[in-house]
């Protein structure tokens, strides 16, 4: 970006000090750069304290409340809530770069179905996407924010924890093509149900163009058969020939064969909303697969690591609720291995429903066949570890609290051999980077 302190002071209908050019914003005073206006957050730090900071990095106006005094050498501009301000410029920014938007969220698969879709995307259009996982209602004016100049195409993530967000995030974002992956159980503590889930996912609707497309896939009913307003599409029929290998999964789809470098049956459905958005925006089903083959994935939560004793690790250690644990049980069955082992921590943040949720993963684990299992915390101690322990044996079924990773990994360490897999799972407030990390470091 390139514009001036008056400008967009003007943008915000906000009073300023001084004048700038202004090529870049940046919240964070550590990442500030040459040119950039620093926006003061408040939030568990106030941005306000690095206001300094920011300045000795670069920057060369800052955007404050007018909570906190400045001293008039400091080219600023002030408002009431910075955070709202942040909003309105990446709403501003959106307008004037005005490219195509996709617009993605749900409850899993929103990074993957971003990568895919800005993957696709770039074959034909100048294409940005979200970087990382900034879906927030920081991360998303960030985003926008970040845009260059020239680009046509923005696929952009959006994260949702409470009803509303979405409203919020849709309008600053207005997208062309909102897609919903799937409905799962995230959140469900705050949620309650499905349906409620289903009801905020919704809520990406708000902001859609009023020519805008909504893309659902075709077996959630919670999504198919909600009234919405704006025109709707299905995805995830017509595919066939789906082959789950340990690097690479394949598919077809309308006689394309697709191969995608990612593990897990359900990178199948995420493609396919990647590929139904390429085809609103003519990208032909050739280019989408060649666009697949190597696409380049922020990063991949579902991490396979090989130790150096040729022990395989499928680390997917940074969240985990029961849609992405049935999921990644589905993978682990259908790779081939000497023996299998799963390790399994709780699932936080599923509130009343937590216990059941656990137990409900009981049939799934002894459905994948392996040969122990390996559980971290309370919740899958008390509600699955009982019906593993009768259907597999009580030998194959180890218990561990939270604070016993270490005797975890050394127990690990000891029963795997070469050509053996272990499939790590846990939200990450367990923290099993840790035990993946020691078995990793071992010589
Ligand atoms: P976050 O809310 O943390 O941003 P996300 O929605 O962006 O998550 P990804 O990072 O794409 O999701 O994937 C995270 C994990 O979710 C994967 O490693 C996998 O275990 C699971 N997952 C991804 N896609 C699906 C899907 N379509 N159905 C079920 N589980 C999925
Ligand atoms: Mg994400």
């Amino acid at each position: 970006m390139n514009d001036s302190l008056k400008n967009i002071a003007s943008v915000l209908q906000a009073n300023s000090q001084g004048d700038a050019d202004i090529t870049g914003v940046a919240f964070d005073s550590r990442q500030v750069k040459i040119g950039d206006l620093f926006v003061a957050l408040v939030s568990e730090h106030d941005g306000h304290l690095y206001i300094q900071q920011a300045l000795a990095n670069g920057a060369v106006a800052v955007l404050v409340d007018d909570q906190h005094a400045i001293t008039p050498d400091i080219p600023a501009i002030i408002v009431p809530d910075t955070l709202l301000a942040l909003q309105r410029l990446g709403q501003y920014r959106r307008e004037m770069v005005n490219p195509k938007v996709i617009a993605i969220t749900g409850s899993n698969g929103k990074t993957t179905t971003k990568d895919m879709t800005a993957a696709i995307l770039s074959t034909k259009f100048k294409t940005f996407k979200t970087p990382e996982n900034y879906n927030n209602e920081i991360g998303v004016p960030m985003t926008l924010l970040s845009m260059p100049d020239d680009t046509e195409v923005l696929v952009v993530e959006l994260g949702m924890d409470r009803p509303g967000q979405l409203t919020v995030l849709s309008h600053l974002v207005m997208p062309d093509i909102a897609i919903i992956t799937m409905i799962g159980e995230a959140h469900i503590e705050f949620f309650q149900t499905r349906d409620n889930i289903a009801r905020a996912k919704l809520e990406i609707t708000q902001g859609l163009k009023s020519d805008g497309i909504l893309l659902v896939p075709f077996d959630e009913p919670l999504l198919t058969q909600a009234a919405v307003k704006s025109d709707r599409q299905y995805f995830g029929e017509k595919v066939s020939a789906i082959q789950a290998l340990a690097t690479v999964t394949t598919f077809t789809f309308e006689q394309q064969k697709f191969a995608i470098p990612v593990m897990g049956r359900y990178n199948v459905m995420n493609a396919l909303a990647a590929i139904s958005a390429g085809k609103l925006l003519s990208i032909d089903l050739k280019h989408a697969a060649l666009a697949l083959k190597n696409f380049d994935l922020t990063k991949n939560r579902t991490e396979r690591l090989v130790t150096s004793q040729g022990v395989v690790l499928i680390s997917d250690v940074y969240n985990a609720n029961p849609t992405a644990v049935a999921a990644v049980l589905s993978t682990l069955k259908s790779l081939p291995a000497r023996r299998k082992y799963v390790v399994l921590g709780d699932m936080l943040e599923l509130g009343t429903q937590a216990n059941h949720l656990h137990a409900e993963l009981g049939p799934k684990i002894l459905d994948t066949d392996v040969d122990g299992v390996y559980l971290v915390g309370s919740l899958f101690n008390q509600n699955t570890a009982p019906l593993l322990m009768s259907k597999m044996g009580v030998e194959r079924v180890h218990l561990y609290q939270t604070d016993q990773l270490k005797q975890l990994a050394s127990d690990l360490l000891a029963i795997s051999q070469p050509g053996d897999v272990i499939l790590l799972k846990a939200s990450h407030g367990i923290h099993l980077e840790e035990v993946v990390q020691q078995l990793t470091s071992e010589q």
